[in-house]
């Protein structure tokens, strides 16, 4: 990020030809520089203009009118960075666009980093970094769930419960600082009791949150999977049917490309990353021989493996095989029963050998109960995103574990009666932990990398 006292400019839209583009200039001197490019048609210039205020007018570039359009004017701290900001919408043309950007660099502006304008708002106080993660989480979201995790209520909830537990925690330190700094007053109001039962309540709590983070990982990163299965059970067309129910829904959006999403599936919550395994396209012996190792490295990889039976023939060795290459692995499996539409076989074995399965028909039937299990075995029924406070990103995660691991040392120290400055120590650090998630409490190279991974113009 460059120095706060510089003003930054950027195409914030996406490359290409489009009705509209949008220029962002932020900083001090935001105005300025866009009245030098930017000429009002009713006269008065930017710097005279109001916040929140759009104006028309002619874009210059060099003496020469390249384009006519609105500047929208917001005035520090009212804007996305917090800085004063001018936001410059012309015509979509590729060129276009890069010849506004290019008159705004000249009359004064810098170009900005990717997820500057983002990063400014985070280090001005407009946004926590949950808030920042979940702006990038929304821009990225390939399902409706996933933008309803990253939506600003959403956001809100998970900073409201992570301040609570903060609250808490100040609290009790602040009753151990006291016994500490006025041990004969007695004026600590937490008995060592009241002070581990308080301890223990936000452990629980945060061990709450944490549990929430399989749900939340399973819509926003997906989960990894394999499906498996001997020749001809029907591994392509259950493959086909899963990328067939997601092309059913992006489709409707006219332009979608087949290829984007054809690997990540989206059921009802849950996002599958379908890894294509050599089960898919067993053909000539070394190809199958590749292939098998493939599968086999796919599913010590893999979190959810669909396993594929034929029930309409009688299970083979090879089925078999299978079976009990499965026992022992880590990922959950489903046993498929394809093929329900034709008469069927005793298939009893795999209904003791699987704890979940499904019978269904990839080539014609109703595939719902498959993807309602799936969703049932990755995401909490009890938890509704865009509502309940739900953690969606690795590191949210992996931050508030060590709070914990905090809290339960200063939960250790209060039970072994350590004195109270080493209690206070402990609980400091969940709390200075704590706000590592929001970004109270975060050095500067956690910032950058989170802002690294922002597009350009956000
Ligand atoms: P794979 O070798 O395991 O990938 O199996 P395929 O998906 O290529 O299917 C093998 C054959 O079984 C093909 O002829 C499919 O049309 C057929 N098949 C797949 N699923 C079903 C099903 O649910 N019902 C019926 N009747 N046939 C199916």
């Amino acid at each position: 990020m460059h120095n706060l006292l510089s003003t930054v400019a950027a195409i914030s839209t996406p490359p290409g030809k489009g009705g509209v583009a949008l220029i962002r200039i932020s900083g001090p001197e935001a105005i300025p520089i866009a009245d030098r490019v930017f000429s009002p048609k009713s006269g008065k210039r930017l710097a005279d203009t109001e916040g929140n205020t759009a104006v028309y007018g002619m874009i210059l570039d060099g003496g020469d009118v390249i384009d006519d359009g609105i500047a929208t004017v917001f005035r520090a701290p009212h804007s996305y960075t917090g800085e004063d900001t001018v936001e410059i919408s012309c015509h979509g043309g590729l060129l276009l666009t890069n010849t506004v950007l290019s008159a705004v660099l000249t009359a004064g502006a810098l170009l900005a980093d990717p997820g500057e304008f983002t990063e400014r708002a985070f280090v001005s106080g407009r946004l926590t970094l949950t808030d920042a993660e979940g702006v990038m989480g929304a821009i990225s979201a390939e399902s409706r769930t996933e933008i309803l995790l990253a939506s600003k209520a959403a956001r809100t909830r998970l900073d409201g419960a992570l301040e609570a537990l903060r609250r808490t925690l100040t609290e009790v330190m602040a009753s151990q600082f006291a016994a500490i700094d006025f041990p004969d007053e007695d004026l600590a109001s937490l008995t060592p009791k009241e002070t581990a039962e308080r301890l223990t309540a936000v452990r629980a709590e945060m061990e709450r949150l944490l549990l929430t983070y399989r749900t939340g990982r399973a819509i926003t990163e997906g989960v990894r999977t394999v499906i498996v299965g001997r020749p001809n059970v029907g591994k392509s067309s259950l493959y086909n049917r899963l990328a067939g129910e997601e092309l059913a829904i992006v489709t409707d959006i006219p332009g979608t490309t087949r290829d984007l999403l054809s690997e990540t599936v989206v059921l009802d919550r849950v996002k599958l990353r379908l890894s294509d395994t050599a089960g898919l396209r067993e053909t000539a012996d070394v190809v199958e021989r590749i292939g098998v190792e493939r599968t086999v490295s796919a599913m010590e990889n893999a979190e959810l493996v669909l396993a594929v039976f034929d029930s309409s023939q009688p299970l083979t060795d090879e089925d078999f095989d299978l079976v009990a290459r499965l026992k022992g692995g880590h990922a959950v499996t489903v046993a498929v029963l394809n093929k329900a539409d034709l008469p069927p076989c005793d298939m009893e074995k795999i209904r003791t050998a699987f704890p979940h399965v499904v019978s269904l028909s990839a080539k014609s039937g109703d595939i719902s109960a498959l993807s309602e299990k799936i969703d049932a075995l990755f995401t909490s029924e009890e938890l509704t995103p865009g509502q309940d406070a739900i953690i969606a990103g690795e590191r949210q995660f992996s931050t508030l574990r060590r709070a914990k691991e905090f809290l339960a040392a200063a939960i250790d120290s209060i039970t072994a009666g350590f004195p109270e400055d080493i209690v206070a120590g402990d609980i400091e650090r969940a709390i200075g932990t704590l706000g590592e998630i929001d970004g109270r409490t975060v050095n500067e190279e956690i910032v950058s990398d989170i802002f690294r991974n922002f597009c350009v113009g956000k």
